[in-house]
């Protein structure tokens, strides 16, 4: 029987160090803190530093000092992900040696070159959710031996989801199930309720990379999992990356969480924020003199409710 613990909401924050916290930000914490408050459950903080060229410890520093202003606890430990490499690590080599993950040669500037031939010539390339060009599936059929030798010659090299045969195998596992997942906020077109995952948009994702041993996609999936997270309470940028962590947790074996995302900050330039920017950041507002509950009314205005 489960004990009354693990019925307990389990709610994240999970920002990357790699620039400072902006009023998007913000929101998604409060958001995040007021969420578990109602419903009596916990608030976790995890540090996403899986890209160790571009997060650095004064972000993370700084995470801590913004979150600490605008009033938020979390509990203790923070989860680091860069200190669970070996755990994504795992789970990679059980789908690679199922046969749903392939080494992937090609870097970026050789799939950009095959992009732009592609398209001067007038056949468009598929792009994924955020508009980048999928990854050539016919890399998938490279000679096993050959990427062998590629590897052991030290060839730098990726991994990479073999969308189809990931698709297969979760539906093997699914049975009549559909692969969706529960909604309580909205997507970009205001997706809600039972949310139908199309994994099949993200192309050959990726799940690791020469200078990041795990991906975003692999390491949210299982660290969300690994803390019982049950609600996972995000931007509506990351709408569509639910399709791929569905997929991943019926591979791995995952539990799903209930998902909201939430609507995005937008600049004067009606682009979402960058972390770049500092005129929007946490600490420039802080630095104005600004309170806390000021954030709350900025955000009001854009039609951002806290409840
Ligand atoms: N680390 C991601 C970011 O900073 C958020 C991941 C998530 O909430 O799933 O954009």
């Amino acid at each position: 029987m489960d004990s009354p613990l693990s019925k307990q909401a389990v709610f994240r924050f999970a920002p990357s160090p790699n620039g400072l916290l902006h009023l998007g930000h913000a929101y998604s914490a409060i958001l995040n803190r007021n969420m578990a408050a109602a419903c009596d459950g916990r608030l976790l903080l995890r540090i996403e530093d899986i890209d160790t060229v571009r997060c650095r410890p004064e972000y993370e520093d700084a995470i801590y000092r913004d979150l600490h202003w605008l009033g938020i606890d979390w509990e203790r430990p923070v989860r680091r992900q860069s200190d669970h490499f070996p755990f994504y690590q795992h789970a990679l080599e059980d789908l690679i040696g199922r046969g749903l993950a392939y080494p992937a040669f090609l870097s970026r500037g050789e799939v950009r070159e095959r992009v732009a031939a592609s398209e001067a010539s007038g056949r468009p390339w598929p792009r994924d959710p955020d508009g980048a060009p999928c990854y050539p599936i016919e890399q998938r059929d490279l000679d096993p031996a050959l990427a062998r030798q590629w590897i052991e010659d030290g060839r730098q090299h990726a991994w990479r989801l073999n969308m189809d045969a990931a698709i297969a195998a979760a539906e093997a596992r699914l049975g009549d199930h559909p692969l969706q997942w529960q909604e309580t906020g909205a997507g970009p077109e205001g997706e809600t309720g039972q949310v139908m995952a199309q994994p099949q948009r993200w192309g050959d994702v990726i799940l690791s990379r020469p200078d990041a041993p795990s991906s975003y996609h692999l390491s949210v999936s299982l660290d969300d999992a690994a803390q019982h997270v049950t609600h996972v309470v995000r931007g509506q940028d990351l709408f569509h990356a639910t399709s791929v962590h569905r997929l991943l947790q019926v591979l791995l074996g995952l539990p799903q969480p209930v998902y909201r995302h939430h609507g995005l900050v937008l600049g004067e330039d009606g682009r979402k924020l960058s972390k770049s920017n500092r005129d929007t950041g946490i600490a420039a507002y802080r630095e104005k003199g600004l309170l806390p509950a000021d954030l709350c009314l900025l955000l009001a205005r854009d039609g951002l409710v806290l409840d």
